[in-house]
């Protein structure tokens, strides 16, 4: 056990530091030193920012996005295509597709993926919801933007079958090779997806 070398209010922001993603004990310190020299700039504005969001952060109802209003601010956009719905396991994924600037869509967040092994059934995702927007009847493709993994290519499978019954076209995201990279730095299983989900030029 190391010895503290401040009071227990800056040990327990650096605890808490720690717990973020991506933050190690080491970097939490630098981070807690950071916010204590920047303490007007920064960490009262964050501090404020952190109370004033958390009073506010709700679940989006129609989407399972979360924000600060419900239904949130993709799903109320007017400029999005209404016809599009883009189905990702996590609020991230949805992130990190808007980061991309990929698709001007709307999204269905399932909160998961199946995994058998960890539990995780149809009960547990927001599947019900996106059944019911799909039947609503003004979604005309289905885009599973979900993970190359084998729970990720489960759930994609599950809700394939699951939309069935419904006219809408389901479509998956491309597997192969990712932009600026090189064919002999790619695994196997990556190199055999590009070949079978090649294009015609
Ligand atoms: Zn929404």
């Amino acid at each position: 056990m190391s010895r503290a070398v401040a009071g227990p209010e800056i040990e327990r922001l650096i605890q808490l530091l720690a717990r973020l993603p991506g933050l190690g004990p080491r970097s939490a310190r630098r981070a807690a030193l950071h916010l204590i020299k920047k303490r007007e700039t920064l960490m009262a504005p964050l501090a404020a920012s952190l109370g004033e969001a958390l009073g506010k952060i709700v679940v989006c109802r129609v989407c399972g996005n979360v924000d600060t209003r419900d239904p949130c601010t993709v799903c109320t956009d007017p400029h999005r295509d209404p016809h599009v719905l883009v189905v990702v396991a996590d609020v991230a994924d949805l992130w990190a597709l808007e980061r991309a600037s990929a698709i001007n869509a709307r999204y269905h967040v399932l909160g998961g993926v199946l995994s058998p092994l960890d539990g995780i059934g149809p009960d547990d995702l927001n599947l019900g919801s996106l059944l019911a927007r799909v039947r609503d009847g003004h979604v005309g493709e289905v885009i599973l933007a979900l993970g190359a993994t084998v729970d990720g290519q489960t759930t994609a499978h599950y809700i394939t079958d699951l939309l069935r019954e419904t006219a809408v076209k389901v479509s998956r995201l491309a597997q192969g090779v990712p932009v600026g990279g090189e064919l002999d730095h790619l695994d196997e299983g990556t190199l055999s997806a590009a070949i079978r989900a090649r294009t015609a030029l």
